[in-house]
């Protein structure tokens, strides 16, 4: 018996560093190492079976702001209220999300097309900009930009690297940036011979 309840604790402790190992600790999404693992798989799963899929990249606006204007510990409270929003708004079975750099996150939309992850970035993008995220002192009120690309599953003919698709992404999410914030841009992500 007491070797069973070692086996069980240790089994635990394997648990928990693993979950820690995938998590990033101050908003409890996955962080970049679980995107960087995961979202080849997701692909791949996604051109094996013709299936749709969809990538949400979202940057806060003006965040350097935030810090500047409220503090450094605000900014971690924004942050963490910014993630409530976000996960609040998709699937949870289904969908994830996950921090890709500071104040950058990556959703995942597996069996979603273009048109689905736009409606999803637009309820993500209106819950942000009208739930103010009430910190210690003052209730903060923020925004956020989008880029959004996906795949009808007939468009799946080639491999497609995560990097190319990514990179499609982070250009959207720029323009949208470029173009005054608080917006989503989306385009369909084509393969080279369409
Ligand atoms: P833009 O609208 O163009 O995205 O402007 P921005 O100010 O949001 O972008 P910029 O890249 O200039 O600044 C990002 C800021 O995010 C700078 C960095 O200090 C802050 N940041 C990154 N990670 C954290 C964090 O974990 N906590 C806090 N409080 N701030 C963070
Ligand atoms: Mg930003
Ligand atoms: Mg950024």
């Amino acid at each position: 018996i007491r070797i069973l309840e070692l086996e069980k604790s240790l089994k635990d402790a394997v648990d928990e560093i693993h979950l820690m190992s995938i998590t990033d600790p101050l908003t409890g999404i996955y962080n970049r190492g679980y995107i960087n693992q995961r979202l080849p798989q997701e692909i791949n799963r996604s051109i094996r079976y013709h299936r749709e899929l969809s990538l949400v990249m979202c940057d806060i606006d003006h965040f350097k702001t935030v810090n500047d204007t409220y503090g450094h510990m605000s900014g971690d409270i924004v942050l963490k209220g910014f993630v409530k929003s976000l996960t609040g708004s998709i699937r949870q079975q289904v969908d994830w999300a996950g921090r890709y750099g500071g104040e950058e996150f990556l959703v995942v939309l597996p069996e979603t097309g273009l048109e689905g992850a736009m409606v999803l970035a637009e309820r993500i993008r209106k819950t942000v900009e009208t739930t103010p995220i009430q910190t210690s002192g003052d209730a903060i009120q923020i925004t956020a930009s989008f880029g959004v690309t996906g795949f009808s599953a007939a468009d799946w003919k080639h491999a497609m690297s995560p990097e190319l698709i990514l990179q499609m992404v982070d250009s959207l999410l720029y323009e949208a940036k470029d173009e005054g914030r608080n917006r989503i841009k989306s385009r369909p992500l084509l393969f080279a011979d369409q």
